[in-house]
């Protein structure tokens, strides 16, 4: 099951295009534990630039759950920035669901296009 937390200052249609990824997302990799999902808002970068940045927390003294957090900005915000910063992020969720370690490489790449496929095909 998720539990989404939206932070303060996410644009209501970032923040539907986020939730609509998961909707995707979950009818081809499932959800075995409570996963919470954080979209957060506040980030800006001296620069301007737009970017998403994730984390995925697997559960430990601070996290009761895995946690997915994905940073929004929100001006100029692309949406496929946030498609792939979640769908990103879920493969390190898979990583965790299936007992493997937490590590980066060709194979979340990989892992991480395939469900921006999914995604896109809806
Ligand atoms: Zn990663």
């Amino acid at each position: 099951m998720i539990h989404w937390t939206i932070g303060q200052g996410v644009p209501k249609y970032l923040e539907q295009h986020a939730r609509s990824v998961v909707k995707k997302i979950i009818k081809c990799s499932p959800v075995l534990h409570d996963l919470r999902i954080v979209l957060v808002g506040a980030y800006t970068y001296p620069s301007g630039l737009d970017m998403v940045c994730g984390e995925f927390a697997s559960p430990h003294a601070s996290e009761a759950t895995p946690t997915i957090y994905a940073c929004v900005f929100s001006s100029g915000e692309r949406l496929s920035h946030i498609t792939d910063t979640i769908c990103h992020e879920w493969g390190h969720y898979e990583q965790y669901r299936d007992r493997k370690p937490l590590v980066e490489g060709s194979d979340i790449e990989q892992r991480t296009r395939r469900l921006m496929e999914a995604v896109e095909r809806g």
